[in-house]
C-alpha cells in the first residue's frame, strides 16, 4: 500500500493525464510518446502554460472564447446563478427565468441585428453538435408533420464540420472525422466543397466556379428529387474546413435554388455566431434566410457549455399546428435551458454589447488581416490570406501560381502551428486542407495582433528551408 502510494506521489502531472484521460480529437500514438500540453490560467487573449510561458492565443481555444479569458462578471454571475437555482428544467413546460430571457435576448439580436425576424423559437443544447443532432431530427419531425414523411435527405458540404455525434458526424465532411466509424446511413449527401483558391478550375472565374458549384446542387436535387431532400446545411465560412469563405454570390444563388424546391437552409453559426465576423452573426453579414440556426461556442464565450437550434416562423407554424395530433415534442436533454448557462450567457452577451466587442472583432480584425497579408503576401509557400472579422485563414501551398497543395503528409501547417508555439503564439492547424486558422478572443488588441504577426512570421522563417524541402516533393 504505501509502494503504491510512494508510486503516486512521484507521479507527474503529465504521466497521471497519459495514464487516465482519454483525449478527444487526439493521435494516441503521438500522445504517449510526447504528453499533453497543460495550460494553467488565462486571462483576456494571453494563456500561461504549465512551465509559466505566456502566449498570445489567437485560437480563442476551440474559436469560443470571444469575450477573452477570465472575466469576474461572468463568475458572479455563474455564482449568483448557483446560489439562486443551479438546477432546473424545461420539460413539460417546466421553465426559469435566465433561460427565458436568453431565447428573448437571442431573438432580438436576430431582429436587430441580422435583419431576420422570420426567427421565432430557441431551443437549448449543451453543445454544437447535440444542437445539429437536433437540427437533423427536425429537419425529418417538420418532414413527417407536414405529411411529406420522403422530404428527409439533408445536403451537406465536403469539408463543412457540424459536429460530431452519430448525426452531426455525418453532416460533417471532413474525410478524417469518418474514417473507421462506420457512421449510421443517415441519408446526407455531400456537395463538392465551394473553396475557390484550391478547387477552381484552371481559368476558372469565380463567378464561374459559383455557377459550377450552384449546378451541381441542383443536379443533386434532381437527381434524388425535390420531394426527398429536406434541408441544405452551411456554415456561413467553413471554420474547421479551413477559413472557406463563400465565392461571390454563392448564397445569394443557393438560396433562390433552396426556396425553388421548398429546401430549408440551416446556418451552422456555431463559429460565425456572436461577433467573430465583426457582425452579430453570419446570417446578418451575408444575408441569409435561414430555418434554423445553430449556435454554441460564442453564446456563453464557452464559460458554460450552452448551445442553441433557433428555428424559423414557417417551422414553429408546422409544429404548433400539429401539437394536439402529435401530442408533446419528445425530444430535449436534461440540460437544455441549464439556468446557470442562461445566467452566463446573458452576462457574456451584456459584456459583448457594452464593450463593443462586435465592433472591435470588425476594425482589429481587418488590422490583423492587413497586417498578416502585408508580412506573408510575398512568401513562396503561403498561398492566400483571407477572412472576416477575427475569423482568419492562413493556406500554405507548394507552388503559389499554380495554386498545388503540399504532398499529402507534409503537414506544413502543422509544423507551423507547433513552431509558432515555440515563439508564443497559438494559432490551430486545421485537418481538411494546409490551413492555420487565427481566432482569437474579440478583446484582442492591435499590439497584441502585432506581436502574434510577429511571432506567426518568425516561425514560418524558422521553417521555410523545410519548406523549399518538402515543396519539392510534393
Ligand atoms: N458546428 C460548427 C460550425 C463547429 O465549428 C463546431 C465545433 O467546432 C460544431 C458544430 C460542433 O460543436 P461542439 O464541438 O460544441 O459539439
Amino acid at each position: 500500500m504505501l509502494d503504491a502510494l510512494d508510486e503516486r506521489a512521484n507521479y507527474s502531472l503529465e504521466d497521471m493525464d497519459r495514464n487516465s484521460l482519454f483525449h478527444p480529437l487526439t493521435s494516441i500514438a503521438a500522445h504517449m510518446d510526447k504528453g499533453p500540453a497543460i495550460m494553467d490560467g488565462a486571462k483576456g487573449a494571453r494563456l500561461r502554460d504549465h512551465s509559466g510561458n505566456e502566449l498570445v492565443d489567437c485560437s480563442g481555444g476551440l474559436w469560443c472564447v470571444n469575450i477573452g479569458y477570465g472575466r469576474p462578471e461572468i463568475a458572479e454571475a455563474a455564482k449568483q446563478a448557483i446560489l439562486d437555482l443551479n438546477y432546473w428544467h424545461l420539460f413539460g413546460s417546466a421553465s426559469n427565468e435566465a433561460t427565458i430571457r436568453l431565447a428573448d435576448k437571442v431573438l432580438n439580436l436576430f431582429h436587430e441585428q441580422a435583419n431576420a425576424r422570420h426567427l421565432k423559437r430557441v431551443f437549448f443544447g449543451t453543445s454544437g453538435s447535440d444542437a445539429n443532432d437536433t437540427n437533423y431530427k427536425l429537419v425529418r419531425y417538420y418532414a413527417n408533420l407536414r405529411g411529406t414523411p420522403e422530404k428527409r435527405k439533408i445536403i451537406s458540404r465536403q469539408g463543412a464540420y457540424h459536429g460530431l455525434t452519430a448525426a452531426a458526424a455525418t453532416l460533417t465532411g471532413i474525410p478524417s472525422y469518418h474514417k473507421a466509424w462506420s457512421l449510421p446511413d443517415t441519408g446526407v449527401i455531400h456537395t463538392s466543397c465551394p473553396h475557390y483558391f484550391r478547387f477552381a478550375e484552371d481559368g476558372e472565374s469565380e463567378e464561374a466556379f459559383t455557377d459550377r458549384m450552384i449546378a451541381e446542387i441542383a443536379a443533386i436535387i434532381e437527381r434524388e428529387g425535390p420531394e426527398t431532400i429536406g434541408a441544405f446545411i452551411a456554415e456561413p465560412i467553413m471554420g474547421t474546413g479551413g477559413v472557406l469563405m463563400p465565392p461571390k454570390g454563392y448564397f445569394a444563388k443557393l438560396q433562390l435554388l433552396l426556396d425553388k424546391h421548398d429546401i430549408l437552409l440551416i446556418a451552422d453559426e456555431v463559429i460565425t455566431g456572436f461577433g467573430r465576423l465583426g457582425q452579430w452573426f453570419g446570417t446578418g453579414f451575408y444575408g441569409l434566410k435561414p430555418d434554423i440556426v445553430t449556435l454554441a461556442k460564442g453564446i456563453t464565450s464557452a464559460y458554460f457549455p450552452v448551445s442553441a437550434s433557433v428555428v424559423s416562423e414557417r417551422i414553429w407554424n408546422v409544429l404548433e399546428q400539429a401539437s394536439p395530433e402529435y401530442g408533446p415534442v419528445m425530444h430535449g436533454f436534461t440540460y437544455s435551458g441549464h439556468p446557470v448557462g442562461a445566467a452566463v450567457g446573458l452576462a457574456n452577451i451584456a459584456i459583448l454589447e457594452n464593450e463593443n466587442m462586435v465592433g472591435n472583432a470588425a476594425t482589429v480584425g481587418a488590422y490583423l488581416l492587413d497586417g498578416l497579408k502585408s508580412r506573408l503576401a510575398e512568401h513562396p509557400y503561403v498561398g492566400e490570406v483571407r477572412g472576416a472579422g477575427l475569423m482568419i485563414g492562413v493556406e500554405f501551398t507548394a507552388d503559389r501560381a499554380k495554386r498545388t497543395p503540399f504532398h499529402a503528409g507534409s503537414n506544413v501547417h502543422r509544423l507551423v502551428a507547433s513552431k509558432a508555439v515555440e515563439h508564443g503564439l497559438m494559432v490551430r492547424a486545421l485537418p481538411f486542407i494546409e490551413v492555420v486558422s487565427f481566432s482569437p478572443p474579440l478583446c484582442i488588441t492591435k499590439a497584441e495582433c502585432d506581436l502574434a504577426v510577429d511571432r506567426f512570421a518568425a516561425a514560418i522563417d524558422d521553417l521555410t528551408p523545410k519548406m523549399s524541402e518538402l515543396a519539392k516533393a510534393s
